[in-house]
């Protein structure tokens, strides 16, 4: 066994896209591990982006410090069109907040469990998708900073959604859209002054998974947390988005344990 801090797993664009289960300094090359039995143990605690180590997080995947004050777990997070730093006000760092937020930045749509919208900083387009799930995606528009994707995101989310239904991402590959015409139809929901923006390249691109078999259902109990559930074990029958697709029906979502310490076996 191996111990080790959870982060995100990386993901290389190939058909299929290629895993790479990141743990401390650990790499291990996921997609050989299709089919065989992994096992993940909790040891009981969680480490923050800070370093202080806890029994567990006060909310999402931070410390109670860091949830109330860092940049990372600031609102603007989650709502980009309160970004500020553009204009020189800040938020919790504005030095944090200018790196962060001012750099070009995608608005997307994307087919993950169905058509949604999305935004990224320009240098994360393909992580995002793949991260996502995503099975399509084609670009709509580029602006200089993040204040302005969420503003135009903000009139998209009116009549689309800027969710992917995790359920439906993993029970199979969605129907396949036609993403130019779905862009032609929506690209008059941006706002007249930022038409500049609107991006005339329409390159559609489609992502594959590694999956042997797709759960059937997933009930609530087959979400394997470590809350629930200190030891994961199972045939890894397939990868997608930041979800392990496990024997049973059973799934387990990567990113929302960053920051657990685990041993690991494969
Ligand atoms: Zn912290």
């Amino acid at each position: 066994m191996n111990r080790g801090i959870i982060t995100k797993m990386r993901i290389d664009y190939d058909r299929p896209v290629q895993y790479t289960f990141v743990v401390s300094d650990n790499f291990i090359p996921l997609n050989a591990y299709l089919n065989k039995t992994i096992c993940l143990k909790w040891i009981g605690k969680v480490q923050c982006c800070c370093g202080k180590q806890l029994s567990e997080f006060y909310r999402q995947n931070f410390c109670y410090q860091c949830f109330w004050n860092a940049p990372q777990a600031s609102p603007s997070i989650f709502k980009p069109e309160l970004c500020t730093a553009d204009l020189g006000i800040e938020e919790r760092d504005l030095d944090w907040e200018q790196e962060f937020q001012i750099d070009p930045h995608y608005i997307y749509l994307a087919n993950s469990s169905g058509l949604k919208v999305g935004i990224t900083r320009k240098t994360q387009k393909m992580t995002r998708w793949m991260d996502q799930g995503a099975s399509q995606a084609i670009l709509l528009a580029e602006v200089p900073n993040r204040r302005l994707s969420g503003l135009i995101e903000l009139e998209l989310k009116k009549i689309l959604s800027d969710k992917t239904n995790w359920r439906k991402m993993l029970s199979g590959v969605p129907l396949a859209l036609d993403l130019k015409k779905e862009k032609e139809k929506y690209l008059s929901t941006v706002p007249a002054d930022l038409h500049q923006y609107i991006i005339d390249n329409d390159e559609v691109t489609e992502i594959t998974y590694p999956v042997i078999t797709y759960p059937l259902k997933i009930p609530n109990k087959n979400s394997l947390s470590f809350q629930k559930d200190h030891v994961v074990e199972g045939k890894l029958l397939g990868i997608k988005g930041q979800y392990l697709i496990l024997d049973n029906d059973r799934v387990f979502n990567v990113r929302r344990h960053e920051g657990y310490i685990i041993d690991f076996l494969f």
